[in-house]
């Protein structure tokens, strides 16, 4: 569906320049420009008198200039020009310009002779107990007030869309792209049917995009924004919409048999089920018994039990005569994965085996790193059949895997699951049958973020943790208090000498590069050099007390063989410290590991840090996690670690990195895993709308089908439809671009 956009604009309109900035900025038509959102207004102050000024206030005047004086400055090369107005009431004040350009001085001062009336705006300072306006903006007048004046007056103090720039664009290129675009807005179609502009008081695009670009106050910058937010959600909306209209015309196999695999591994639980798992359990049971695919969200803190639920859902598919496959982000993690899997099913997946079960099934394992004989073998038991349930990497969706018949997917820990690698994995149901998905993520997402990007799947929640007492106490360490420091590193050795083992988490594998770690791409600007796993593992196998302990790296740029080594050494408990990136951030259990240092932690985000406290504690021994940083108890850094310090709940920790970042990390790693593309959304600020987007979609998409008769909308006209389908088509042909971009 992605057009081609090289013809969208109509001969002549635009300059070559123009044309270029256009693109630059992805804008391929006169409906891409008009949704170029400006970056900010710039709003020059009321127009007032000169009487009672503060300093700091933003003003706007119509004075006459009454003397003009220059002056070479003491300790700079340059001018300083003096300019003194007087307004209508005999106040004065100072403008002031300071130029290094002989010919600007010439120019300011050819035009600002004395007599002049000009419409003055900018900010006002003090300086020597004086009111000045430094570098004021300024527009010439006529010697008398005229009707055609006051116009100008008015135009010049309206809000002046300040846009993105990209390549060589200026804003006076921009600003003259666009108002030819305005000229061609009676042309758009309108995205939003009439019913539903009326219903939720919206403009229509014409109003919206001359609001947006050529506002004559604020309240119609408001007004426009309101609508381009609305149409984004109602857009995306209707694309979940549609997907879900989809799946109930798709077959899916019914996976509802409970039979004699569920019932022995049931019967064989190491534990009891929390009533939570139960009922997730059942939820999933139902959805996946259904004729149509269903597509799944479960979501659930790390250590709420995912994985035994995940593996009931699995037998369940393989006792109705289909099979399951559960895919990870991390080899360490798919490995891990099915070691727990055939140790939870014992002879039930020793299929062949002489000591089997006689429902027995198999289970195999596809990674990247695995013999060629492995491999095969793997492969050829999927094809026929032999096996029930697959463990492998997400790598596994890009090769050419055959399954007999495919029924459930299972996509663990991911936050980036692309809406393509879905369908992807759709289409390798047997015939024309397409299976069930379920992504399971231990990162919680806000529900205003999960309506906004993954609107398509149904959420279920897992509460709480099955094992209590297991808990985790976090402080934050300031780094530059030696004795804390000390204090924490002996922590870590207490724990090692007790029998427990350490993981230590450092932002980077290699020390900084001095040269990048000065540009302005480092948003902390801390002038400590980051902690990397490599000088921090020398630092620890020198340290005193260390010395004696064995200590190990692991990160993602080891062959994955030594990563799977390590990774086992660690859960054998022959590695006393693991210091690390965040490759053991996701699903890696280790229950003897009691203690976490996190360096430099002000640079993970609470969520993705809750994640990694989420290592420790999971034995019968409390987990210590310190969170370590640089910045100093007065910072925002420091109070946020502090926050997450006082918290256990990821669910709120993820609300609060919403809150405080508006969206942060998590959300972008949604948004780009998704293909929605948003420019004038933000899901801690919309919310609401983005609620009521959803529901005017679904309303929308079930009367165009027929589906819903009785409502207070209208059918959309045929018209309404096509313009509604051509938004559609240009969001996911955008979202498709940002995908491949990412
Ligand atoms: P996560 O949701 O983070 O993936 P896991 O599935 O890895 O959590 O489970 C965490 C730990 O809790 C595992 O060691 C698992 O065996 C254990 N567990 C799961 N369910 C229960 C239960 N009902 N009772 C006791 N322990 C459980
Ligand atoms: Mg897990």
């Amino acid at each position: 569906m992605v057009k081609a956009k090289a013809d969208g604009f109509s001969a002549g309109l635009l300059t070559p320049k123009e044309t270029a900035a256009a693109r630059a900025l992805g804008a391929g038509d006169v409906e891409d420009l008009v949704r170029i959102p400006p970056r900010r207004y710039a709003s020059p102050g009321p127009l007032r008198d000169l009487r009672h000024l503060s300093e700091g206030d933003d003003i706007s005047v119509i004075a006459t200039v009454e003397r003009v004086r220059e002056r070479a400055m003491k300790n700079r090369k340059g001018t300083l020009l003096d300019v003194r107005v007087c307004d209508d009431e005999g106040e004065s004040i100072q403008l002031t310009f300071f130029l290094f350009k002989a010919h600007l001085v010439n120019w300011h001062m050819s035009r600002l002779r004395e007599g002049t009336r000009v419409l003055v705006s900018g900010t006002v300072s003090r300086f020597r107990g004086e009111n000045q306006i430094a570098h004021p903006d300024y527009l010439l007048l006529a010697s008398d007030p005229s009707p055609e004046e006051a116009r100008a007056v008015a135009a010049a103090l309206e809000p002046a869309p300040v846009y993105p720039l990209r390549g060589a664009a200026t804003q006076k290129l921009m600003r003259s792209l666009l108002s030819k675009a305005l000229r061609h807005v009676d042309e758009l179609r309108d995205v939003i049917p009439a019913a539903i502009r009326r219903e939720r008081d919206l403009p229509t695009i014409a109003e919206a995009a001359r609001m947006l670009h050529a506002p004559h106050d604020q309240t119609e910058v408001e007004r426009a924004l309101r609508y381009f937010r609305f149409e984004e959600a109602f857009v995306i909306q209707s694309i979940f919409a549609r997907r879900r209209a989809q799946d109930v015309q798709d077959a899916a196999p019914q996976l509802g048999t409970y039979g004699d695999l569920s019932r022995a591994l049931d019967g064989r639980l190491p534990f009891t089920l929390t009533s939570s798992q139960k009922d997730v359990g059942e939820q999933i049971a139902e959805r996946i018994a259904a004729p149509h695919p269903t597509s799944l969200l479960l979501q659930g803190d790390v250590g709420s039990g995912k994985t035994v639920v995940a593996l009931r859902a699995m037998v369940r598919a393989v006792d109705s005569g289909f099979q399951a496959v559960l895919l990870s982000p991390t080899e360490v993690l798919a490995r891990q994965h099915y070691s727990t899997i055939t140790s939870m099913l014992g002879d039930l997946a020793r299929r062949g085996h002489l000591d089997a079960h006689e429902s027995a099934t198999r289970v195999r394992l596809l990674v990247g790193a695995q013999k060629a004989s492995e491999r095969r073998e793997s492969l050829l038991d999927l094809m026929s059949g032999e096996a029930g349930i697959a463990v492998g990497t997400h790598a596994l969706l890009t090769e050419s895997v055959d399954f007999l018949k495919l029924g459930l997917v299972i996509i663990d820990e991911q936050h980036r699951f692309g809406v393509d690698h879905r369908r992807q994995l759709r289409s390798k149901g047997p015939g024309d049958l397409r299976p069930h998905m379920m992504v399971m993520t231990a990162t919680p997402i806000p529900r205003s973020a999960a309506l906004a990007f993954v609107g398509d799947l149904d959420l279920l929640t897992l509460e709480g943790r099955p094992r209590e007492g297991a808990d985790v106490s976090s402080f934050v360490v300031p780094l530059g208090d030696t004795a804390w420091r000390e204090r924490m590193w002996e922590r870590v050795l207490e724990e090692v000498h007790a029998g427990r083992q350490a993981f230590v988490v450092c932002p980077r594998i290699d020390p900084e590069d001095p040269a990048q770690a000065a540009t302005p791409a480092d948003p902390s600007g801390s002038e400590h050099p980051l902690h990397a796993v490599t000088p921090t593992l020398e630092m620890l196998r020198a340290k005193p007390g260390f010395d004696a302990l064995r200590i190990e790296e692991l990160h993602g740029r080891l062959p994955s063989d030594i990563k799977r080594e390590r990774m086992e050494a660690f859960a054998a408990g022959d590695i006393d410290v693991l210091v690390a990136t965040t490759v053991i951030e996701v699903g890696v259990d280790v229950p003897n590991a009691s203690v976490m240092l996190v360096l430099d932690a002000e640079r993970f985000g609470l969520a993705q840090l809750h994640q990694l406290r989420g290592r420790i504690g999971r034995g019968a021994h409390p987990g210590i996690a310190f969170f370590a940083t640089q910045f100093s108890r007065q910072s925002a850094q420091h109070d946020g670690l502090v926050e997450l310090a006082s918290t256990t709940d990821g669910f709120a920790l993820a609300e609060l990195d919403l809150e405080r970042r508006g969206g942060g990390d998590l959300v972008g790693d949604i948004q780009s895993g998704t293909s929605v593309a948003v420019r004038f959304l933000d899901v801690g600020r919309d919310a609401r709308m983005i609620l009521e987007a959803r529901e005017d979609a679904l309303v929308t998409e079930a009367l165009s089908r027929g589906a819903l008769t009785t409502s207070s909308l209208e059918a959309p006209s045929a018209s309404e439809h096509d313009a509604l389908d051509a938004a559609i088509a240009r969001h996911s042909a955008r979202g498709v671009d940002n995908l491949e971009r990412s």
